[in-house]
């Protein structure tokens, strides 16, 4: 079941400086830049999902949806991933779907809104503080509606958005009813998104660590042997990558070291069910 493996974050301001990344330039149509994808090491979980006979790694794509070409490709990953697709794009029913039959996990990527003014394309559909559960309602089912086999949801961008303790609370009550479980990015060390989900009953994760932040490939190189050393340390870990050509032929090159190390892929969804 779902609610075995809770893990439990208490936000404490980690994550709230900038990357150290030397580019943040425009590699995708949603790359919302450093304030809003803080990259780096996410502070350490005070407690954690379960752990299992072996540490897990839960890989999540980032921003799919919108390149159907480049998101296609990450179909073909050897190892098991997670899907953030992103709503109303040209491939985002197909690509969740095909990520379904391939045995990933989708999750709804739900633009939500920034700190300040972030132009990626999302503006239209963003859900913002102050809308009511009602209005919050109807663009979370239409989006969930382009998005199938979606069995949970992470934040594009949504620093202020997370940040509000009533807009999250709206929000995760709408993701039990729905059955959805929660992925807080944390673009924010203000994010009160784990806090709430636990408090509304709904599993929750967070991501451990950003791969790409940085597209420079030591960089990620980095970053990659940071995430192997949080789930060897605490049991798992989250990481998650944008869905860019670069990261996956970067990232494609890492994999030989879960063997080696004894780390297992696992979608989120077994993460958080502790099976696989
Ligand atoms: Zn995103």
């Amino acid at each position: 079941m779902l609610f075995i493996g809770l893990l439990v974050y208490l936000p404490l301001g980690e994550n709230a400086g900038p990357a150290g990344a030397s580019s943040g330039g425009a590699l995708s149509p949603f790359s919302p830049g450093l304030r809003e994808h803080p990259g780096g090491k996410g502070a350490s979980s005070p407690a954690s999902i379960r752990p299992g006979p072996h540490p897990r790694i839960a890989i999540v794509v980032d921003d799919l949806g919108y390149e159907p070409a480049r998101d296609a490709a990450w179909l073909q990953f050897p190892e098991k991933i997670t899907f953030a697709v992103i709503p109303f794009g040209p491939s985002s029913r197909k690509i969740a779907k095909s990520a379904h039959e391939r045995g990933f996990s989708v999750l709804l990527h739900v633009p939500m809104e920034p700190d300040g003014q972030v132009n990626d394309g999302t503006s239209g559909f963003r859900l913002r503080r102050g809308m009511s559960g009602a209005e919050m309602e109807e663009l979370f089912s239409r989006m969930l509606q382009d998005v199938p086999f979606a069995v949970g949801a992470s934040n594009h961008m949504g620093s202020a958005f997370t940040a509000d303790p009533e807009a999250m609370s709206l929000y995760t009550a709408m993701l039990k009813e729905k059955g959805l479980f929660l992925l807080d990015s944390v673009t924010t060390g203000r994010s009160v998104a784990v806090a709430s989900a636990l408090r509304a009953g709904i599993p929750a994760a967070k991501r451990d660590l950003f791969l790409d932040v940085d597209p420079d490939p030591e960089v990620m190189r980095r970053r990659w042997a940071e995430a192997l050393s949080l789930a060897k340390e605490k049991g798992f870990a989250v990481l998650l990558c944008h869905g860019r050509a670069d990261t996956l032929q970067v990232i494609q090159r890492f994999l030989p070291d879960l063997d080696a190390e004894g780390i297992r892929a696992v979608t989120l969804a077994e993460l958080l069910s502790g099976s696989g």
